[in-house]
């Protein structure tokens, strides 16, 4: 083995999946909201960078208690401050201890109906702002891997026309086919790592890639143990204690 490859397979053994967990519109109630995050803490692992994405309303009480994971946010506004009513701002999360920023997520963009342009603006003020940014992309309908490619390419050099190249250090990719979000239905191994590919070979093979899409405990490991993907997110599966538990415990052996 080359020095070179030698260097690579440390760094790919040495770096920890990425494990974010988007809790989207939950729980109700700050009480369930500390429950889930208490276990999750408890059964987090040293082999893994965690995440947790819990609605804003519950960031400052979970930052109060977290430890040994990081809080991300679902959402950012493209704007610092001032009358911009509803929205939260970098400076706002980062006070509330937040680390990762999501931008672009598919609910956001395809049933809340945030433009391009608004997620372009969003991405360039959570990267400006130094956190650690996924932008969300993938296709809305199960086609072949070319056309998905085609149409990931676009969101993507849309998403960071308005980005300095410096700024590029914290960006993470998520690819999120939209119809495997939330139903059960995960995209192949051979197709998602066929986007992953292409993402790496567009923006740099430093970039780091999740895969989202109804990932759970019988998915998980097939996704962390290719070496396209440093993590996943996982939405329906990180709101039950028992699914977490049963997901996080796969890395504590
Ligand atoms: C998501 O919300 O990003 C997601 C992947 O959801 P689910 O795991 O429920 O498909």
């Amino acid at each position: 083995m080359s020095f070179r490859l030698f260097f690579f397979a440390i760094i790919i053994l040495m770096s920890k999946p990425l494990i974010i967990l988007n809790w989207k519109m939950n729980p109700a109630r700050p009480s369930e909201a500390a429950k889930l995050f208490k276990a999750t803490v408890a059964s987090a692992s040293a082999k893994l960078n965690l995440v947790v994405a819990p609605p804003f309303i519950y960031l400052s009480e979970l930052n109060k208690i977290k430890s040994g994971i990081q809080l991300g946010a679902q959402d950012i506004s493209s704007e610092t401050a001032g009358a911009f009513t509803g929205e939260i701002s970098g400076l706002m999360l980062k006070n509330q201890g937040v680390k990762y920023v999501l931008v672009g997520h598919s609910e956001r963009r395809w049933l809340i109906g945030e433009s391009d342009d608004l997620i372009a603006a969003k991405l360039s003020a959570s990267l400006r702002a130094g956190f650690k940014t996924v932008l969300c992309v993938g296709e809305l309908k199960q086609v072949s891997k070319a056309q998905a490619w085609s149409f990931i390419a676009k969101q993507i050099k849309r998403g960071l026309a308005d980005v300095p190249e410096d700024k590029f250090k914290n960006l993470i990719v998520a690819y999120e086919p939209v119809w495997a979000i939330g139903n059960g239905h995960t995209a192949t191994l051979e197709h998602s790592s066929f986007i992953a590919a292409e993402i790496k070979a567009l923006l740099g093979d430093k970039t780091p890639v999740l895969y989202g899409g109804s990932v759970d405990v019988t998915n998980i490991k097939s996704f962390l143990n290719s070496p396209d993907f440093t993590g996943v997110l996982v939405g329906g599966a990180s709101l039950k204690v028992p699914s977490v538990k049963k997901i996080l415990h796969l890395f504590l052996k």
